[in-house]
């Protein structure tokens, strides 16, 4: 944190004083046994019960026989409701899949190491170096993706309004080797930031040096504004249909987070070129998709109006968790500068910074207090955070009163971990 923190003038007596009553208020912690899991993004039950009509509806009258194989490109109810959602012109932009939106990002990725990104391109595995930009912090398991298939991965720094474009433009319009970027454009993992418009129209307008570069437009929580006004995010995909680029854009999503985590479908959003492409291979791998469930999710959400309607209950659960997370810590660090956390519209996650060299220290405290947090680093490629000061908190699962404790225990160990660091370094 730049400037003055409420430690800056301590003298080391002070410091060490400091030390012995934050070590006592974690002993007081150890002692109530806590359990609590601020690990990972998923929905709570209140959350998951709120699409139970789901699995009542009856399924008979869409005029397509479901239970067969066949629809490879998905059923075109289920399609529809995700054209009008991302934004797409025409349902042969969409082809929708089963639960898993990173299982098909992770089929992308491997299908363009084995076969190529498009008919006659050179696959990746037979190239030397294989580059993906990867804005920080980010999702893990997008970078567990390129780690997992040999790809180098560099960090480009996550502004308030997106990716740094700069840096961007520099590396995807100069080195043929850079082949994709990871963007989640609306509410981010773990930041919470929206892409703004004039980062969204430079990422539609660039011109790479590789033919066979797409940009991995993750829009996992394009639907999950927990304000009543959420972010604004630009059409990235019209954007690029402007500057004939269409070409360029893979982007992904799916219900996990809108009905069942366990139990959704997902989509990709592309150009016709890439969509045939893709279909052309998938037909390998399969004879059709889960119609079943499609034509559920098609029928009890509809259309982005009616997930939106959807949305709004799971706000209002989800609002309380993630003013609980702010609050506790504007009572705890509001005014040390020993820390500042995001407080997003919408998304999974709150971002915590602390101060530089203390992410570790204080998880690793946290976990001796029971209170489990994604491991230090895991927000960046290489579960590297080169400053070892991004903490990732996920709100959703934990009930308020879970939250609020945890929260308190996890300041006062952001706080003994900076003394502690502070003495080792006078
Ligand atoms: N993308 C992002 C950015 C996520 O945060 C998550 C889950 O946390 C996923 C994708 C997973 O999506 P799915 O359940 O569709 O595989």
């Amino acid at each position: 944190m730049p400037g003055k923190n409420i430690y800056s003038d301590f003298s080391r007596e002070q410091l060490c004083e400091e030390q012995q009553k934050l070590t006592e208020i974690y002993g007081e912690y150890k002692a109530k046994n806590l359990k609590l899991n601020m690990t990972r993004g998923v929905p709570c039950k209140e959350q998951l019960d709120l699409s139970d009509e789901m699995l009542k509806i009856d399924l008979g009258g869409t005029g397509e026989d479901i239970r067969n194989y066949g629809g490879l490109l998905g059923t075109d109810s289920s399609r529809e409701m995700f054209r009008d959602l991302l934004g797409a012109e025409s349902i042969d932009e969409i082809m929708v899949f089963g639960n898993s939106s990173l299982a098909v990002m992770h089929d992308c990725i491997t299908r363009s190491m084995l076969f190529g990104v498009y008919d006659g391109a050179t696959p990746w595995s037979k190239l030397d170096k294989v580059k993906f930009l990867c804005p920080v912090p980010g999702y893990d398991r997008h970078f567990s993706i390129c780690e997992y298939l040999g790809i180098e991965m560099i960090n480009i720094k996550l502004n308030p309004d997106g990716p740094d474009m700069d840096e961007v433009e520099r590396l995807v319009n100069s080195d043929p080797s850079v082949k994709g970027i990871w963007c989640v454009p609306k509410y981010s993992n773990p930041d919470g930031i929206t892409y703004s418009d004039a980062v969204i129209k430079r990422l539609a307008n660039l011109s790479p040096a590789a033919d066979d570069f797409r940009i991995y437009c993750d829009n996992a929580y394009i639907a999950h504004d927990i304000t009543e006004n959420g972010d604004e995010l630009t059409d990235i995909f019209a954007e690029l249909k402007k500057n004939g680029k269409e070409d360029l854009l893979y982007m992904f999503a799916s219900t996990s987070k809108i009905t069942y985590a366990g139990g959704g479908i997902c989509a990709l959003c592309a150009g016709a070129k890439n969509i045939n492409y893709i279909s052309s291979k998938v037909f390998i791998q399969t004879i059709g998709p889960d119609k079943i469930n499609q034509t559920r999710h098609a029928l009890f959400l509809k259309d982005k109006a009616g997930i939106k309607a959807h949305m709004a209950k799971h706000r209002e659960i989800l609002k309380p968790k993630f003013d609980a997370v702010a609050r506790g810590f504007t009572q705890n660090l509001g005014g040390t500068n020993l820390a500042r956390w995001t407080e997003p519209n919408g998304g999974y996650f709150i971002s915590l910074y602390v101060p530089d060299g203390c992410a570790k220290e204080t998880i690793a405290l946290a976990a001796g207090l029971g209170v489990a947090l994604t491991p230090a680093g895991s927000t960046y490629p290489y579960k590297k955070d080169p400053d070892d000061a991004n903490i990732r908190i996920a709100p959703t699962f934990p009930p308020v009163s879970d939250l609020e404790l945890a929260i308190d225990a996890l300041c006062v160990c952001v706080k003994l971990a900076y003394v502690r660091d502070k003495l080792k370094l006078i």
